[in-house]
């Protein structure tokens, strides 16, 4: 009983047939409750990432806080190596990574946060997978139903989008009716959610790169390509209730020229997609930078001085439609793969929505990373009046990498404030801000009528894994 059915693991085999096993990809919820069922995606990839057909060995759960019925996974070789394990529980509360041995080697999940009645649960998606519908690098892409059930059963994620891209003639009206059947087709809540979506194309000074994803279905996308900008997309995608999403705003070129103008606010542009397998678009010099770089003020922190109020997002622009990792892809997109963690107590295609657009979400690279962060008692994505700019802010973090940590950092308006070590896969840190804000805001802009400050929280783990907290704004009125 691999995946429970022989059409899904056709399609793994037909499309990524994957060689000798290198690693068991190990991949856990990040939020359970004491004694509450869960499932554990087992996949045996090769050295590209791929799912092996070539595995005859057998993982089994090591001795730890939880049970797993059926917990002993013998593979077939010919039939590839992927497997969901249901009914796992944890049997306390804590910050685990479930242990596997697979061939005499240990593997470790993700890190699960156990906590009793949890108020939200973390769901990870990729929002950026391009399929052979794109017509872009398409010798090296793959099919929609590809996209689908790898996400699902292969990288073990919660939701997905494929974005393929519309603009010089790369898609029509028979593209975007395949994509939507294969959206509703593989969307299956509780379980597995799909969002609706597509790479919208802007020039230079028209915005660059942008994903519009829509909260439902949508009968027709709008490709401005040629004479549009973000503000003419917006406007021709009409009474559908949609966000767009600038993705490498710093890529050089046509790219990296958001301005006043073509920044859609709240409600049309409330995330900013920081890294990707081009890498990230954080700030001037950041250590996974694109290979190319926009002269000009394109990085994510330039736009939030602004006042662009961007939540983060993380997806991989993989054009090997490899979500979250590994492929054979072109030599420019080779950084770690982007995730997008969002915020939600259910799965499904609107809870996933509308918590992006509520920048209810972080993004991370590379890793599953769990974080937590408490901005003096301000919410992830969230703003707030802060009506006594004296006042201190109280920051505390927690966090847990599938890898160890490396450093947390305290970023407030483009400054790291506060950076604390970390000492091993966990960390906890507390730190007090007593700048008086007047001092350090940013003059209102944007998405602000008043001075602001911005804080997140960045994650570094030793695999060069990153995690980026959506900002918490403070304004500051009559301050
Ligand atoms: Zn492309
Ligand atoms: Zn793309």
């Amino acid at each position: 009983m691999p995946i429970g059915n022989e059409w899904l693991e056709r399609i793994l085999e037909q499309e990524a047939p994957g060689g000798r096993p290198a690693r068991l990809s190990i991949v856990v919820p990040s939020v359970v409750a004491p004694d509450e069922p869960f499932s554990i995606k087992l996949a045996v990839l090769d050295e590209k990432g791929y799912p092996s057909v070539e595995c005859d060995g057998c993982a089994k759960p090591l001795e730890g806080p939880w049970q797993v019925p059926d917990g002993e996974v013998r593979f077939g070789r010919g039939k590839t190596a992927v497997h969901v394990l249901s009914d796992a529980v944890l049997l306390e509360e804590g910050v685990f990574r479930v242990a596997f041995d697979f061939d005499g080697e240990t593997f470790l999940s993700n890190p699960v946060r156990c906590t009793k009645a949890p108020s939200t649960r973390i769901w990870w998606g990729d929002p950026h997978v391009h399929t052979i519908i794109s017509r872009c690098i398409w010798q090296r892409c793959r099919s929609l139903n590809f996209c689908f059930v790898c996400a699902r059963y292969v990288t073990g994620l919660d939701w997905v989008a494929a974005a393929d891209h519309v603009s010089n003639g790369r898609s029509g009206p028979e593209k975007w009716k395949a994509q939507r059947i294969a959206a509703r087709l593989f969307d299956d809540p509780p379980e597995f959610v799909t969002l609706l979506g597509y790479e919208a194309s802007l020039k230079g000074g028209a915005g660059g790169d942008n994903n519009v994803y829509f909260a439902d279905d949508a009968e027709e996308f709008v490709d401005e390509y040629e004479e549009g900008n973000t503000r003419t997309l917006c406007e021709k995608l009409g009474n559908q209730d949609f966000i767009i999403v600038p993705h490498h705003t710093t890529r050089t070129g046509k790219h990296g020229e958001l301005s006043d103008d073509l920044y859609l606010g709240l409600k049309h542009m409330p995330v900013v997609e920081i890294h990707s397998k081009w890498g990230a678009s954080e700030y001037r010099g950041n250590p996974a930078a694109l290979h190319e770089i926009h002269p000009g003020p394109s990085y994510v922190q330039d736009y939030l001085a602004r006042g662009y109020a961007f939540g983060f997002i993380g997806g991989t622009d993989t054009h090997a439609t490899m979500p979250s990792g590994g492929g054979d892809e072109s030599g420019h997109i080779d950084r770690l793969p982007g995730f997008t963690a969002v915020r939600s107590s259910e799965l499904t295609r609107a809870e996933m929505f509308s918590n992006i657009r509520a920048r209810n979400c972080y993004a991370t690279s590379g890793e599953r990373i769990y974080v937590e962060a408490n901005i003096a008692g301000v919410g992830m994505g969230c703003d707030t009046v802060w009506q006594d700019a004296s006042v201190p802010r109280k920051i505390d973090v927690e966090a847990a990498g599938e890898s160890d940590i490396v450093r947390v950092d305290v970023v407030r308006n483009g400054r790291d404030i506060f950076s604390a070590k970390g000492g091993g896969w966990q960390a906890q840190v507390s730190w007090v801000d007593e700048e008086n804000l007047p001092g350090v805001a940013y003059p209102p802009g944007g998405a602000f009528d008043c001075p602001f400050v911005y804080y997140y929280i960045r994650v570094t783990c030793a695999s060069g894994a990153q995690a980026w907290t959506s900002p918490t704004w403070f304004k500051l009125i009559g301050g």
